[in-house]
């Protein structure tokens, strides 16, 4: 343990489920001469439910720089390779891959480069080789590391029939094998399947508290404001005590204790409900999916997140429009259920600002949609690197409450609205057929959805770019959407092509497709990590519990 000192500046964290120990843990990472203390009630729980993520977490997770495998064998994390959408488009054929990880020039010619190193030993590894300079010169003629209009090109020409045939993953899932030496070279985006109770956890004794974090478990009863102002001054404790400091964070999920009094903003968004339930495994080799899946239901959709001891799944609907009954016996029989399940219900909505004063919101507390498309973990992440910088910005101010949220509020507000947006998109430019579709196609026709996505992928600041800073989703994932659900991009290409790339990815994906099946299967890959099998960890984590 590290040992407190006198800081000049000091941080209350107020609510200890992810949110709050994600946050701890990477400002106690980036904010040097802090004293950060996390509040959390020992008489409210946590939310316990949200498994799926997206690479903007992976990101987050490696920035702290904790032993990933680790953390996995910590939590019953699975690794993620994209989403299985099942049921929307309403084609024949329902089942297709929306594979929404990107991957970049950088990506490729670092992939090139490990080749070499290993020495083309295998089939992938011969291939890059082998397109070495076509690629190269691709990457060099486009410097601005986009792959959107190759993909466009061969797409409108009959090459390519979607982003299957580009990614190649659909291989790998349908066969539920790990692309383990792709993968071990790191050249491949993912995400993962974690616990969002256990990930809290973990991030508490194995990064926060060791960093010096203080943890005080005590149920906050009353906050005192400044006098004549708006900002905390400090927060009552249950147990008699009180907390002081000069930032504020609320991680209280859908209490909003720090935050309640702030107007919001309400979302058309369709759902409001989901029904949960865990499941164990009869046969983890078939069943650990090494993606989320995501499946169309009559009056929403269901998904279903594969843990290393069992699986999280749920029905995302709307209880307000529906009978509770029908929902409820919809979702038991999809999954064939033998217990009740547990419902949560919420107001699709964010905060208007998501600081003001001396107070920032973080996670739930700051707005929640719904669980599509796993946003929740990326925007939490996001929330907080833009605090951290902020504060790094304007430290001095913090002390005579003067901070300019406004480009932070800004940004927050404008990646909730993506998120909202693209969301809404996938019901509303569905063709499922069903009364409940119907509505949501007269919402897309009324509010143009279609030229929405399009815009969205043609707005320059939604091109994807390596690294840090790009948009939340950035233009590859509104074209995923735009082509999964069947809009026409025939004049969408913006940029130049590269016929040697497209040629180059055909035979990549010749290549995966021909030898996926030599793959080891997730679950095994995952039990060479865990180094035990499924029940026993199960049992393992039960026990450890507290
Ligand atoms: C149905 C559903 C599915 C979801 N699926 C996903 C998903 O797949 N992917 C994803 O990214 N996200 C998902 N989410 C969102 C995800 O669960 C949350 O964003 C995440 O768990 C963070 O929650 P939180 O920390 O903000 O809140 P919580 O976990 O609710 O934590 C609140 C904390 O505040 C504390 N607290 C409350 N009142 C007080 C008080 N008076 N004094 C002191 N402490 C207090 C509590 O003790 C608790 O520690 C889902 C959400 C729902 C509802």
């Amino acid at each position: 343990m590290k040992e407190y000192y006198p800081a000049d500046l000091r941080i209350a964290i107020v609510g200890g489920g992810s949110a709050g120990w994600m946050c701890a843990a990477y400002m106690a990472k980036y904010l040097k001469d802090v004293r950060i203390s996390v509040i959390e009630s020992p008489s409210v729980g946590t939310i316990d439910v949200g498994e799926s993520t997206g690479t903007h977490f992976a990101t987050f997770i490696n920035k702290l720089g904790i032993d990933v495998e680790d953390m996995m064998r910590e939590t019953g994390a699975t690794y993620k390779l994209g989403t299985n959408y099942a049921g929307w488009t309403g084609k024949d054929s329902e089942d297709y891959f929306h594979f929404k990880f990107n991957q970049s020039n950088a990506n490729f010619s670092k992939k090139i480069d490990k080749a070499r190193k290993y020495k083309a030993k295998s089939i992938f590894d011969r291939l890059q080789l082998k397109h070495n300079h076509n690629i190269r010169d691709y990457i060099t003629v486009n410097k601005e590391d986009r792959l959107t209009d190759t993909f466009l090109s061969a797409y409108n020409s009959g090459q390519l029939k979607g982003f299957d045939d580009w990614h190649g993953w659909e291989s790998f899932s349908k066969l539920n094998k790990f692309p383990a030496e792709l993968f071990t070279q790191r050249s491949l985006q993912y995400a993962y399947h974690v616990n969002s109770e256990q990930l809290g956890k973990y991030l508490r004794d194995k990064v926060a508290m060791p960093a010096g974090v203080r943890h005080i478990q005590s149920h906050i009863t009353d906050i005192e404001y400044k006098k004549g102002s708006n900002a905390i001054n400090y927060l009552l404790l249950e147990h008699g005590g009180f907390e002081v400091a000069d930032l504020y964070i609320d991680c209280t999920g859908f209490k909003r204790l720090l935050t309640s009094d702030r107007h919001t903003v309400q979302y058309d968004t369709p759902a409001n409900t989901a029904y949960v339930r865990q499941r164990d495994y009869n046969d983890p080799a078939q069943e650990m999916l090494n993606c989320t899946r995501a499946q169309a239901m009559n009056r929403g959709w269901t998904f279903e997140i594969s843990l290393f001891h069992r699986q999280g799944t749920g029905y995302v609907t709307n209880s307000d429009r529906y009978p509770e009954q029908e929902l409820i016996d919809e979702f038991v029989n999809h999954f064939k259920h033998t217990e009740e399940p547990r419902k949560l219900k919420w107001v699709p909505e964010r905060l208007e600002n998501q600081a003001k004063h001396n107070v920032v919101a973080i996670g739930i507390s700051n707005g929640f949609i719904e669980p599509m498309d796993a946003n929740m973990f990326g925007i939490i992440a996001n929330g907080i690197t833009n605090t951290v910088d902020t504060v790094r910005a304007q430290r001095s101010l913090l002390k005579t409450r003067s901070v300019d949220w406004t480009e932070q509020n800004k940004n927050m507000a404008s990646i909730y609205d993506d998120v909202k947006d693209f969301i809404l998109a996938h019901y509303t430019l569905s063709n499922r057929p069903g009364d409940f579709w119907e509505d949501m196609r007269a919402i897309g026709r009324s509010q143009n959805h279609a030229d929405m996505v399009r815009d969205k992928y043609m707005n320059p600041a939604n091109e994807f770019r390596h690294g840090d800073k790009q948009s939340f989703f950035p233009d590859i994932l509104w074209l995923q959407l735009a082509i999964n659900w069947g809009l026409d991009v025939s004049d969408w290409v913006k940029d130049k092509d590269s016929t040697d790339y497209v040629q180059y990815q055909l035979d990549t994906i010749g290549a995966i497709k021909r030898h996926s099946s030599k793959f080891p299967n997730n679950y095994i890959y995952l039990q060479n990590i865990y180094g035990m099998k499924s029940e026993d960890f199960k049992k393992k984590i039960l026990g450890d519990v507290d």
